[in-house]
């Protein structure tokens, strides 16, 4: 398994079909980003577990460079499957990722570099926040002076640098979530991939957050992949929608959400944004109700 640059280590304790916009009221996909490079590309991929559970079926999906991507799904859709095969987490049973623009290391290094967030912070309870953010930097062996610098960079990105020497247990939701953002943004990685990671907070705290990412993914230029099972929260972020089919997951549709960025409260209570809701909205209705990718019976 390659080693993942950021936030990732658990003992540590810190996803093309042809998507065919076959609806008529659906913005036809892929247009803004049609010209930068693939950063990964899962082709025909499959995902049996042991058990005998297919979670995903001939999922294609490609993200490219610059994008911020929403995989949308109902729970058990094969989501955190998607995120943990592109991560390299966990190998595919069938089919192909290519990660053109995540690979570090080369070949022979094998080494993906890639951000991961999850739905909990998984911050270490015995370090503090400066400790927590300096990890992947530790692993990857960076000189001392020149970590110090990267975390206390990261934790300003995310509004921590006072609460630098707090622990964990002094923490709001919110901020431990921003802890693990600095955490996984610490070694500037190409591709960021979030999971879930602000379902647990409140709705105050969620909306300030994805604010503060979106700052921070214009700042930083990174790409994102972000699951979610929030229409709301998509439209909000993403600059396409994966929409999903319930288990065995595949891409039912793929919606552009052509509203310029920086989005902002009054975006959020715009009539293009209520209008891209809905449309989100009724994909998932559709996706959940047939199951087929759009244009395949
Ligand atoms: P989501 O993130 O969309 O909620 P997951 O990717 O976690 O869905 O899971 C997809 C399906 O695969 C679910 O039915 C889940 O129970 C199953 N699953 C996930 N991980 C495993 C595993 N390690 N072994 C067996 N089944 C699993
Ligand atoms: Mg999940």
């Amino acid at each position: 398994m390659p080693a993942i640059s950021a936030g990732m280590t658990a003992e540590v304790r810190f996803d093309h079909i042809e998507t065919r916009a076959t609806n008529t009221s659906m913005p036809p996909a892929a247009e803004p980003s049609a010209a930068s490079a693939p950063v990964v590309t899962l082709s025909g991929v499959t995902k049996k577990f042991a058990n005998g559970t297919l979670a995903l079926d001939y999922f294609d999906l490609t993200i490219r460079d610059g994008e911020f991507v929403s995989l949308l799904g109902p729970s058990g859709c094969g989501k955190s499957t998607a995120l943990r095969l592109i991560a390299g987490l966990s190998e595919p049973t069938g089919g192909e990722i290519s990660r053109s623009g995540i690979g570090r290391g080369g070949r022979s290094g094998n080494r993906l570099d890639v951000g991961f967030v999850f739905q909990e912070p998984t911050l270490m309870p015995w370090a503090t926040v400066f400790r927590n953010v300096m990890l992947p930097l530790e692993l990857q062996g960076v000189e001392r002076r020149a970590a110090r610098r990267r975390v206390t960079q990261a934790l300003e990105r995310v509004g921590l640098a006072s609460f630098r020497d707090a622990y964990p247990r002094e923490l709001s939701g919110g901020m431990k979530m921003r802890a693990s953002i600095a955490r996984a943004l610490v070694t500037d990685p190409p591709l960021l991939l979030m999971d879930e990671p602000f379902a647990a907070l409140d709705e105050i705290t969620r909306f300030k957050l994805n604010n503060d990412l979106l700052g921070l993914w214009r700042a930083v230029g990174h790409t994102v992949i972000f699951v979610t099972h929030s229409v709301f929260e998509s439209v909000y972020l993403s600059s396409r929608i994966v929409v999903m089919t319930p288990r065995p997951g595949r891409v039912f549709t793929e919606l552009v959400v052509d509203q310029p960025y920086p989005r902002d409260e009054r975006f959020r209570t715009s009539a293009e944004y209520a209008r891209h809701c809905r449309i989100a909205s009724q994909a998932l209705s559709r996706a959940m109700e047939d199951g087929s990718p759009e244009g395949v019976s």
